[in-house]
């Protein structure tokens, strides 16, 4: 089975590391509960493009933390060809292959699709922290399932609700790995 993985908020804590930045650069503290829709801004800021100029420094994109649990977990999807769809920029691209080479050795395939486009790469399962990434996916065809790693911005108002059928929602990677695995039986 293909398994689309998406790269900030589902394998890197991209959020955790901007807020550490914003802190520091701004002396504005906020925590991850605040960031309650994918277009979040303080003070006039948008975040995305707080992190899409950290993004292109590569001394940023190599010390990003994991989310928990994401390297145990692509371990044991290793019987699925799992690989990494991102909506990050071409300036960051080699940063983000080293990182991924240190973290995720056995993710070799790198796509690039801007938010809204991901159900343009070949996959049967997409796992994304943004419903508007899911909805476009599993709207695409009745046969995918979309895996909504969820924070406090992954809601945006998509009608996801609608395609309830084709969704899991998870907290975590555990929940991540058990909604793959039950997936896989079902389509057998
Ligand atoms: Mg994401």
């Amino acid at each position: 089975m293909k398994i689309a993985v998406d790269i900030d908020g589902v394998l890197a804590d991209q959020v955790g590391a901007v807020l550490k930045v914003i802190e520091r650069e701004y002396g504005l503290k906020y925590s991850k509960s605040d960031i309650d829709r994918a277009h979040w801004s303080f003070g006039g800021i948008e975040i995305w493009t707080e992190i899409g100029k950290l993004l292109s420094d590569p001394e940023y994109v190599l010390q990003v933390p994991l989310i928990e649990g994401s390297q145990n977990a692509i371990k044991r999807l290793f019987r699925h060809d799992v690989f990494v769809v991102t909506a990050r920029r071409p300036n960051s691209e080699v940063a983000t292959k080293q990182w991924l080479s240190a973290h995720f050795p056995s993710l070799k395939q790198y796509h690039s699709a801007s938010t809204g486009s991901k159900h343009n790469i070949p996959s049967d399962v997409l796992i994304d922290d943004l419903d508007m990434n899911i909805v476009e996916f599993v709207k695409s065809d009745p046969n995918r399932h979309g895996i909504l790693f969820q924070h406090p911005w992954s809601l945006n108002g998509m009608d996801i609700e609608s395609y309830s059928n084709q969704v899991s929602y998870c907290p975590d990677w555990q929940s991540v790995v058990l909604a793959v695995e039950a997936f896989d039986r079902a389509r057998q």
